[in-house]
């Protein structure tokens, strides 16, 4: 088969798939604690309320960026039940979210969109109430 023949019609990747070829084998590896994670954040929160945030966190090796959603429950007996996830995005997403980044960091409206962000492919990690983190 001749790969350099682009008339081929090649299906298209899941966009899952695609996403697997973004970052580096340090933010793609899972932490086994949240002193492994490799990634920082990048400026203030684009939505914050009282249990339930997003921002953008970057690789400190490659610069990747990704979304980060934080979110927490609290239990019966007042014990804090805490969540995070991290998706990488393409640039495109990123300057989408810049552009769209609403004033009000409380903009629920704005909240429930980037939720969208966190539902359109599997996060790298998420890390569980008891500190565990598996992959999304
Ligand atoms: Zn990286």
């Amino acid at each position: 088969m001749n790969y350099n023949d682009t008339s081929v019609p090649y299906p298209a990747l899941p966009e899952s798939q695609l996403m697997l070829k973004v970052g580096c084998e340090k933010c793609l590896e899972l932490p086994k604690s949240y002193d492994e994670v490799v990634t920082e954040r990048d400026g203030e929160h684009l939505y914050d309320t009282s249990h339930h945030s997003f921002h953008l966190e970057n690789c400190r090796f490659c610069s990747q960026i990704y979304l980060n959603q934080f979110y927490e429950e609290i239990a019966d007996g007042g014990e804090y039940l805490m969540w995070n996830a991290w998706i990488p995005l393409t640039s495109e997403e990123v300057n989408l979210i810049r552009d769209n980044v609403s004033n009000d960091i409380r903009d629920a409206s704005f909240g429930d969109w980037l939720k969208n962000f966190m539902l359109q492919r599997p996060a790298v990690y998420i890390c569980l109430p008891n500190g565990e983190f598996i992959r999304g």
